[in-house]
């Protein structure tokens, strides 16, 4: 009896070699990937018929994904905190993390993992280092205009690194195509920029470029949500009160 409880309650998760078993009321809700791949997987299960695990690592996107950081994505449930792990680069660490909670579809835990990475590139002052932005465009399944693309953006434009300017025939060919993208991304955004906040025929001043600035903006902005992770969600949770109540 108590089995059968358990298999109704939770689903089996392969991330490499390591076997995760979770609890279906909270990751289904939170993650759109899982409640899709459960309900793909239970729609071929003959009665009676046990669910076979879900191996994240068959999905394209989430092919690299690391068992050590699905960790700290299932501990995230119960503590409401990113566990950082010490011997990493915060920002390296922090931007992956947020990767695999964007993929999942949580936005709620990129949400809070993207608050996290805001905090720190602010607390230390830490602008990202433009390889750490090309491992980033590099990075399979990111679509174009996600939130994380969009934080990196922002700081090239206000912040640019000096190998912005690096010739091109210097660069790895690998990064050739990335780097591409992403200087197309910049430009993109500068238009757009120049465009929304001037008078006719009055050219972008350093003062308008700098009210926005990252550290400026609303976090909202670095932010993704949906139906299921309104933006209501995170107007509450910055009023203050330590919610929990669900
Ligand atoms: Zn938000």
């Amino acid at each position: 009896m108590i089995d059968r409880m358990k298999r109704k309650g939770t689903f089996d998760v392969y991330v490499g070699d390591e076997l995760f078993t979770l609890e279906r009321t909270l990751f289904l809700r939170q993650s759109t990937f899982f409640r899709e791949a459960v309900k793909k997987a239970e729609d071929h299960l003959s009665k009676g018929e046990a669910l076979e695990p879900i191996d994240l690592h068959d999905e394209s996107y989430a092919s690299t994904a690391k068992p050590e950081d699905f960790a700290i994505y299932v501990e995230f449930f119960k503590s409401g905190d990113v566990a950082i792990p010490t011997d990493e680069n915060t920002w390296v660490f922090l931007t992956r993390f947020w990767a695999l909670c964007y993929q999942l579809g949580d936005f709620t835990a990129a949400n809070r993992t993207m608050d996290a990475i805001l905090d720190e590139t602010k607390e230390k002052n830490i602008t990202p280092d433009l390889n750490d932005v090309i491992e980033i465009y590099a990075f399979r399944g990111l679509h174009i205009d996600c939130p994380l693309k969009r934080l990196i953006v922002d700081f090239q434009i206000h912040e640019p690194d000096d190998l912005l300017t690096e010739p091109f025939n210097e660069r790895p060919d690998r990064h050739y195509e990335v780097f591409i993208d992403f200087l197309q991304d910049v430009a993109l955004e500068f238009r757009s920029l120049a465009r929304s906040n001037q008078p006719r025929g009055r050219f972008l001043g350093d003062d308008d470029l700098f009210k926005q600035r990252v550290s400026t903006r609303d976090k909202c902005r670095y932010h993704e949500h949906d139906d299921d992770h309104p933006e209501s969600d995170c107007t509450e949770r910055s009023s203050g009160e330590d919610s929990e109540e669900a």
